[in-house]
């Protein structure tokens, strides 16, 4: 199979805030060279920074998820 744009599809991949599941957003931070990402909810202050890459932000707001589902059930 043909991937030409692997990032496009990850972007793609269900980013969700583990706190109210609005979609997410990942950013790359040109200074640091660090991906984050932050949920669209201006209420919410979800958020996970200082990534290396945009699969490693991707896993953190995964284990952000479980993490939060395990102490709130
Ligand atoms: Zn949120």
């Amino acid at each position: 199979m043909d991937r030409p744009s692997a990032d496009a599809g990850d972007m793609r991949w269900g980013w969700r805030c583990p706190l109210c599941e609005t979609d997410a957003s990942v950013t790359r931070d040109p200074h640091s060279e660090t991906f984050r990402w932050e949920c669209d909810d201006d209420d919410c202050e979800a958020t996970g920074f200082g990534f290396t890459s945009r699969r490693r932000a991707r896993l953190a707001l995964r284990e952000y998820r479980e993490r939060y589902e395990n102490i709130y059930r």
